[in-house]
This record gives C-alpha cells, sequence and structure tokens, in this order.
C-alpha cells in the first residue's frame, strides 16, 4: 500500500495563466484558471534563467496547454508547456492591457481553488473580446460583460426584472427605477433607495445579463459609451460592495 502515496498524477489541461510569484532564485510559482481543475497554483522550476525557454511561454493572460506533475501532498510542479494564444493584439496596446489586469485581478480575488464551471470559457470570449475589439466602446463592453457574467457564475446574478425592495416587476421603459449597489438588484420607483439609472443603462445590463457574447458575432445594439460607462460604473460599486474593497487596478476611464 505504501507504494501508493509515492505515486505522482500528471495531467495535461488547457488554461489562462492570472499571475505568478517569484520563488526562491529562478523558480515562480504560477497561478491558472482551466476549464477542468479551476483555479490552481503550481511551481515551475528554473524559469527564471535567461536560457529557459518554458518562462518566455508563461506570462499572464497567455493560452497554455500545459502539463503537470502532481505528488501525493497535492503540490504541483509544472513540467511541459505549449503556446496556444500569447494576445499580441493586447499587449502591444496599453488600454487593452489595463482592461485585461483587471480581468485578471477580479479572477484571482474572487475564484477559489477548484472548479468554477463556464470561468473558463468566459476568460476565453473575454481575451478573445478585447482583442478583437476595435474601439473603446467594444473593449468597455467586452469587460462589463466579463464582469457581469463572472458575478453571475459565482452566484451573484443581476435582478433586473423585479424590484429588489417590494418584489413588483419593473418593465421597460424603466420610468423612475434605480439599481441598489449593494444587493444588484433593481428597486421601483415607490421604493426607497439605490442610483438612479436610465431606460438605456438598463437595457445594456439586461442584455450582457441574459448570456456571454462573442461580441465579433454578435449583433450587438449601438450602446453609446456615456451609457456603457454608467452601466459599467454601477456594475462595478456592486462587485466592490460584494468584495468589500477597492481593486487595485479598477482606474479604467
Ligand atoms: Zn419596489
Amino acid at each position: 500500500m505504501q507504494g501508493l502515496f509515492l505515486f505522482m498524477k500528471r495531467f495535461t489541461t488547457e488554461a489562462f495563466i492570472l499571475k505568478h510569484t517569484n520563488y526562491q532564485d529562478a523558480d515562480r510559482i504560477y497561478t491558472f484558471v482551466s476549464d477542468d481543475l479551476g483555479k490552481f497554483t503550481a511551481l515551475a522550476k528554473g524559469v527564471r534563467k535567461i536560457s529557459s525557454r518554458r518562462g518566455g511561454l508563461l506570462d499572464s493572460a497567455n493560452k497554455i496547454k500545459v502539463s503537470v506533475s502532481e505528488g501525493s501532498t497535492g503540490f504541483k510542479t509544472v513540467s511541459e508547456v505549449v503556446l496556444l494564444d500569447s494576445y499580441a493584439n493586447i499587449k502591444n496596446d496599453f488600454e487593452k492591457s489595463r482592461l485585461v489586469f483587471y480581468v485578471l485581478e477580479l479572477l484571482n480575488r474572487f475564484l477559489e481553488e477548484g472548479s468554477v464551471a463556464g470561468v473558463f470559457n468566459l476568460v476565453d470570449v473575454t481575451l478573445k473580446n478585447i482583442s478583437s475589439a476595435n474601439d473603446d466602446r467594444k473593449s468597455f463592453l467586452a469587460v462589463l460583460a466579463f464582469e457581469i457574467r463572472f458575478m453571475h457564475l459565482l452566484g451573484y446574478t443581476l435582478n433586473l426584472t423585479t424590484c429588489g425592495s417590494c418584489d413588483a416587476p419593473i418593465l421597460s421603459p424603466f420610468l423612475g427605477a434605480k439599481f441598489d449597489v449593494s444587493s444588484g438588484s433593481l428597486i421601483c420607483s415607490n421604493c426607497f433607495g439605490g442610483f438612479r439609472a436610465t431606460s438605456d443603462v438598463i437595457n445594456i445590463m439586461i442584455y450582457l445579463n441574459a448570456k456571454i457574447f462573442n461580441l465579433d458575432n454578435a449583433e450587438v445594439p449601438d450602446f453609446s459609451l456615456t451609457n456603457i460607462s454608467s452601466a459599467s460604473d454601477l456594475v462595478r460599486s456592486y462587485i466592490k460592495e460584494i468584495s468589500g474593497y477597492s481593486l487595485s487596478t479598477d482606474k479604467l476611464r
């Protein structure tokens, strides 16, 4: 039986690199998010040596195929890395890079070790959306879409159909409607609380709350940058309420 405890598991998975921290002289500990394992950390030995080929592939936000060995204690070590996408479009663009680092920070702060279904696919679509965006409007919409869907996957779905206070249905054109950032819910005109939200702003949130959009293929309504920004302010205030603190990269405009 004792032999079982010395057994090394080995697995290969597609993953995004969320962050790394230096370890000892030449090593790094990486945090990944993968489809089957969710968030996990693993040690990569020797990657800070100039001669290391793997070190260059293990850049933040990269999509990779990674082979990992796992010891009996659960300690994981990176063995092989294949680069699938480095998102050069994003890394060559200062604004896009800032947005992606904000997305990575949200993932790091909110995800626990282990799997949350759908997160890998959401990150995949979000990076593609930001990468292919040809103006600020599309970039900001991609990030807002990520924020709303990520909160949904974590169990913090926005309530955009009924009043969070009296439960009355709130229908278009949302006359006098408000948004309560502590509960992520609309508030009707008869109830107290919330920040005033226009019909256009609520419609953006409803649109993005419905599903994960590949913004390249979707027939995206012509939302204005001003309205996207207003919706973003409300959703970001909600995220701050949930997390209890400001994110360091949350200075996007
Ligand atoms: Zn109400």
